[in-house]
């Protein structure tokens, strides 16, 4: 099944704002194995919004359009397809007393163009929407899918899960898996598997890269999702003891969560001393409520005179080994447990770049330390990429430090 998703919106043209939607929408359709296509945008014009419509409907099963369900003169989308469907648009008496509603419920007057949004294609299925006044709708018109939603992601995302993921899930009826692995590089993960990815005995896998981490997704068709994971038993099974340690989790999780899972599941307690990272490692251990059971505090120390002051580098190792060394690093973690009591203390020194590089430390050089049961061990990594990539690898990185400390 193939599909396509239309953003009508002239603001999105003139890059006031991006096209998250269709991100949104595609994301989800590939985890059901429906593939996207095409992704078009197109300004808030009649002609235009039938013109697209017209190309998606001679290539595309499902179409799914967002955007210009509003009440105002500019919101045309219900309007372009049904003219160029040939559908009538009908009032929804349920609907216009929801929006009476909406409107009674928080003190508002409703004006006479609200009431446009009462009018539905005739023969469509009407997607409530919770979160605003523009309902959605889904069209069978000539074995082809048509889907409507409102703009805002607010209304559209818990629109397109409610209603979508139930309909497109059991059209599709794909299961997936997805095998998060940290320390292999993408290539080195798919050699591995290369054997299992050309098997394809009804089962898909399929890597992709994020920051240092690897994730396999590995996909079948089945009834059910007990079915599904019958069938991939074997398949997952088989990437465990192919990757072992490496895989951080094959649940839906990210490695912070599965991090702050095994700092609580241990009773450990944790203190985080960061440079180069400027206060990344601490906001992803707390990312998830809960994260005070283990997480003590973190230090974001970035000049020299922080870290002689609020974290006890002595001005001589400064001095003499430079604030990205292993000397320093080492200290920084021993002085976060020693300051706090931790059972952990994590620290990462090193240079984002795109300056501060030198012959023997080049952009992307950064060490991480652990100090942990009187023991500190400190790994120097050698990052590409941006400013921004490479403080992303030093903080997951790190996070699999403390991750592997705790298996
Ligand atoms: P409303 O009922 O709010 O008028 P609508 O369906 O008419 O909803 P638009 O008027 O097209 O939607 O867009 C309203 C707002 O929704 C935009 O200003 C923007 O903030 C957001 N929006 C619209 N389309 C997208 C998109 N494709 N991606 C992300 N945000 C979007």
């Amino acid at each position: 099944m193939k599909a396509e998703i239309i953003a009508v919106g002239t603001e999105l043209l003139i890059g006031q704002i991006t096209n998250t939607n269709a991100r949104y929408i595609s994301e989800k359709l590939n985890e059901y194995g429906v593939s996207v296509f095409f992704h078009t945008v197109v300004g808030d014009n009649n002609g235009r919004i039938k013109e697209v419509l017209h190309t998606a409907l001679s290539r595309s099963d499902i179409v799914v359009i967002t955007g210009g369900l509003g009440p105002t003169e500019d919101d045309l989308t219900k309007e372009a397809v049904c003219e160029y469907l040939d559908i009538r648009l009908e009032i929804d008496e349920d609907i216009l007393s929801s929006i009476e509603e909406y409107f009674k419920n928080r003190n508002i007057t409703m004006v006479q163009s609200n009431i446009k949004q009462a009018y539905v294609p005739a023969g469509s299925v009407v997607l409530y929407n919770q979160k605003g006044t523009a309902p959605g709708f889904f069209i069978d018109h000539n074995e082809k899918k048509i889907v409507i939603l409102p703009g805002p992601p607010v209304e559209m995302e818990p629109m397109f899960d409610d209603y979508l993921k139930k309909y497109i899930a059991k059209e599709a009826t794909v299961y997936s898996r997805f095998i998060n692995i940290f320390g292999v590089g993408e290539s080195i993960a798919e050699e591995r598997i290369l054997d299992l990815i050309h098997r394809q005995s009804g089962i898909t896998l399929a890597t992709y890269a994020n920051f240092g981490q690897v994730t396999i997704r590995v996909t079948t068709i089945a009834e059910n999702s007990a079915e599904g994971e019958k069938k991939l038993k074997s398949t997952i099974d088989e990437l465990h003891t192919r990757f072992g340690n490496d895989i951080y989790t094959d649940e839906d999780k990210s490695l912070s969560e599965k991090v702050a899972e095994l700092l609580c599941k241990n009773s450990k307690t944790i203190c985080v001393a960061e440079s180069c990272t400027g206060g990344l490692v601490s906001k992803m251990l707390t990312d998830r409520a809960g994260a005070s059971k283990f997480f003590l505090g973190g230090i974001v120390a970035y000049s020299n005179f922080f870290k002689m002051i609020y974290l006890s580098i002595p001005g001589e190792v400064l001095e003499k080994h430079g604030a990205v060394s292993e000397a320093v690093c080492r200290s920084m973690a021993e002085n976060a447990v020693r300051m706090t009591n931790a059972d952990i203390g994590l620290s990462v020194t090193g240079i984002a770049g795109p300056g501060g590089s030198t012959a023997e430390k080049p952009v992307g050089t950064v060490y991480i330390g652990i100090c942990s049961k009187g023991t500190t061990r400190v790994k120097k990594c050698s990052f590409n990429g941006d400013r921004n990539k490479i403080r992303n690898m030093a903080a997951a990185a790190s996070l699999d430090m403390i991750r592997r400390e705790l298996l």
